[in-house]
């Protein structure tokens, strides 16, 4: 089986740190990858993981064989010294059966020669009581045994959980570089704007660029506009909401309402982040209140927390654009 090679090139500081790890023979108990979405925390864990489980790496150390047994069981997902969780679905967190799970296979003792390896995706989403688990497990690592959190959000993780872990942080590359990768890609569209609504994360704006996120946003933008004017209901908006549910269309509200409130404040367009929109949004925030605004803005970043939980998101919504109605 063929080793596609995880490493981005925005990757390589923290790729070197990793490597190092695996030929000085030091590898921390703990890692904690930090980093906003977009950036393949995922894929570059996946890779490292792989080189780290491979016995027959290359002499460098950059790359696993692909052919030894622990690789081909890797590449096929079925290595009995790796272990993964993350969220069973995207309204859902990580809950306490799973950690009892994870404590279950990693009492059986390891199978190859290597490690055996937890990764943690979305490691923020662990409930209090999974996080009080697996904290244990942290203080008391079993031998040989090489634990990975993966987390958007860091602030999310409790600090007892990170003051065990060695953090590595993944940062966006320059926007120079971010268009280059896109570029070299073969992505097309606005790239300048894609990259700033996914925050310079490439890989985010790849994604957008696929479900072609700027004609939604612009539609979204539409409907927060015609809400004011009282030409659409709530219930439309929120089912337009509901129905474009894998975008996070918060956090572009959240950006909307961040620059209503710049621009209320400075009338420039420095920082503003939706700038094809600039003027529309001038135009609105011309009848708006700054204190208002920032507290609908709270109200957002609420909103962000209630729809990672399982509610009705219809209603979520709706209430969210009853206030909006009141700025
Ligand atoms: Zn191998």
């Amino acid at each position: 089986m063929s080793v596609s090679r995880g490493i981005l090139p925005w990757h390589d500081t923290a790729w070197q740190l990793l490597k190092g790890y695996i030929s000085n023979e030091r590898i921390p108990q703990a890692l904690l990858l930090t980093g906003q979405a977009g950036l393949g925390k995922t894929q570059l864990v996946r890779f490292f993981v792989h080189l780290l489980l491979c016995e027959s790496r290359d002499r460098s150390h950059d790359s696993p064989c692909g052919k030894c047994r622990p690789c081909t069981l890797f590449l096929s997902g079925t290595h009995p010294d790796f272990v993964e969780i993350k969220p069973e679905s995207d309204d859902k967190d990580i809950g306490i059966d799973q950690i009892r799970w994870l404590l279950s296979k990693i009492r059986l003792t390891v199978h190859y020669l290597q490690y055996r390896v937890i990764v943690v995706q979305q490691a923020d989403q662990m409930n209090r009581s999974a996080a009080n688990s697996f904290l244990k497990v942290l203080e008391e690592p079993p031998d040989r045994t090489v634990i990975i959190l993966i987390t958007d959000q860091l602030s999310l993780i409790p600090a007892t959980v990170q003051s065990r872990c060695q953090k590595i942080a993944i940062e966006p590359p320059t926007a120079g570089s971010a268009l280059d990768w896109l570029n070299e890609n073969y992505i097309t569209g606005d790239l300048p704007l894609l990259l700033k609504l996914s925050g310079g994360a490439p890989l985010l704006a790849r994604e957008y660029a696929e479900r072609d996120a700027i004609t939604i946003r612009a539609q979204l933008f539409e409907k927060f506009l015609l809400l004011r004017s009282k030409k659409l209901s709530i219930v439309t908006v929120a089912a337009f909401c509901c129905e474009h549910n894998q975008f996070d269309l918060v956090a572009w509200m959240i950006s909307l309402i961040v620059d209503l409130m710049k621009i209320n404040k400075t009338s420039s367009m420095t920082g503003v982040m939706n700038v094809d929109l600039y003027d529309s949004l001038k135009m609105l925030t011309g009848d708006l209140d700054l204190q208002r605004l920032y507290d609908f803005y709270l109200v957002a970043l609420e909103l962000r927390i209630q729809l990672k939980q399982s509610i009705n998101k219809n209603l979520a919504y709706e209430g969210f654009f009853i206030k909006w109605m009141a700025v």
